[in-house]
């Protein structure tokens, strides 16, 4: 007790405590989506290069079959969620807002759907290398909503090694409940994977963190781990950002991921729950990832739910399932309120990185009216990455982009603490992102 009175105590600094809103999904069991008529897969969803399709307009494919290969070493494998045929490979929107090449495939009515297991990899044997290609082969991104490679992860330079995996369990955006779900209802599958990379990666031990807010999926993993193994879950208190992987990283280790670091730098890797799932599902029984668990709530949405979605589902599709929108709807957003992004169209399709739909209503949909920045500080006293959210915004709308790189502008996790704490309304983080992106185009001018 006295030691995770400690852990609770020491946490990291700043964040938020935004109103949470979980109970209407958290005791709701993950089902299955059923299959719908066509399916848009983006080549480019997630980060890196985008895939490169293996397949053309008119062939039939099965389901689980590969229908691009990766584009890059940072880039991943796309797989149909269907069997059926390849429609077209062409623009079409994207829940980023933009539009991107797809793959687009019709469903055949009459198929099976089923998928054929095959049985399991001796991953036991398999090299460090080895492993880093079957996670790229199944596809395997990260699944809390970033979506960069897995595998990616497991490349060490020489020199390098893990000491530790961390397992992301916090899930500390309101709304969401997926992660929470696959801990309750596939604990084994967790720690199975976390068996899988402890060997892989020749990592001391593991642990999962996992807010207190999240009782139940803490028992179910205490029962089953060996108090004298190397895997340990630690509650951690309800905070925002929490799941922020330096935020992590200080709230368990007590160790800082200094700017320009990665956490493989002080021997740590972390894997959101869904992804260590993932290689789990895979190396067990050949899987790819063709489907996801995503949340779907807010007020606007009638039937609350946590669903197995196949990827490029459209939204419109899933929305349907649950019952539709109240007429009151005012807007969608994918991912979680903090961090996720309103989308412009229904027709977008649900992605690897599609942790939550939520659909909010007028009511809850509330944009303060912006009002000149009062200097309060609430935004800096916000900020976990120690920040200066204001200066920044003042920056950004000067659109002088170079010169908010030296205030670190690239440390800012976007995690929207600031704008949740601003009373001037001010949109401190679509601010600051839209710099970041300008900051990434080498060519353009950006002050
Ligand atoms: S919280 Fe808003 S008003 Fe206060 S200092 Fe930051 S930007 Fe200005
Ligand atoms: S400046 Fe970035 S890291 Fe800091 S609170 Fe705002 S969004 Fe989060």
């Amino acid at each position: 007790m006295d030691a995770l009175y400690t852990l609770l105590r020491r946490g990291f600094r700043h964040g938020v405590h935004p109103e949470e809103h979980k109970e209407r999904t958290e005791g709701v069991p993950i089902q299955r989506m059923p299959f719908v008529g066509r399916y848009v897969l983006p080549l480019g969803q997630h980060l890196g290069a985008p895939s490169k399709p293996v397949v053309e307009v008119g062939e039939r494919v099965v389901r689980g079959q590969l229908i691009a290969e990766p584009g890059a070493f940072v880039s991943t494998s796309l797989h149909s969620p269907v069997t059926g045929w390849v429609r077209a490979i062409a623009s079409r929107r994207h829940p980023g807002g933009l539009f991107a090449r797809s793959i687009e495939i019709e469903t055949d009515p009459y198929a099976t759907q089923r998928l054929t297991p095959r049985p399991p990899l001796a991953w036991k044997a398999l090299s460090i290398t080895d492993f880093i290609a079957e996670v790229q082969k199944a596809g395997i991104v990260g699944m809390g909503g970033a979506a960069f490679p897995a595998h990616v992860k497991y490349s060490l330079p020489d020199g390098q090694h893990i000491d530790n995996v961390l397992v992301n369990g916090a899930e500390c955006e309101p709304f969401l409940t997926n992660d929470h779900r696959l801990m309750v209802e596939r604990p084994d599958a967790l720690l199975r994977g976390i068996e899988i990379l402890l060997h892989v990666l020749g990592a001391k031990a593991a642990t999962i963190g996992v807010e207190l807010n999240k009782p139940d999926a803490i028992s179910v993993l205490q029962r089953r781990i060996d108090p004298a193994g190397p895997v340990r879950v630690v509650p951690l208190r309800v905070k925002y950002p929490q799941g922020a992987e330096k935020m992590l990283i200080k709230a368990i280790y007590d160790q800082e991921v200094r700017s320009g670091e990665l956490p493989r730098d002080i021997g740590i890797v972390v894997n959101n729950v869904g992804t260590v799932v993932a290689i789990a599902d895979w190396l067990d029984s050949g899987v790819p990832l063709i489907e996801r668990v995503v949340t779907v709530s807010g007020r606007g949405v009638a039937k609350p739910s946590n669903l197995i979605v196949p990827l490029g589902t459209p939204v419109r599709e899933v929305l349907r399932f649950c019952g539709g929108l109240r007429d009151d709807t005012v807007e969608v957003v994918v991912g979680g309120p903090m961090m996720g992004t309103t989308v412009s169209s229904l027709d977008v399709p649900v992605l690897k990185g599609t942790s939550g739909l939520l659909a909010f209503t007028r009511e809850e949909s509330v944009r303060p009216k912006e009002y000149p920045c009062i200097r309060c500080g609430r935004c800096v006293e916000a900020c976990p990455a120690f920040l200066n959210p204001s200066r920044l915004a003042r920056l950004a709308k000067a659109r002088m982009f170079g010169e908010m790189k030296q205030y670190a502008v690239m440390d800012c996790i976007e995690c929207g603490s600031c704008t949740y704490s601003c009373p001037s309304g001010i949109p401190i983080v679509q601010l600051i992102r839209t710099a970041k992106s300008q900051l990434r185009q080498p060519t353009r001018k950006t002050a």
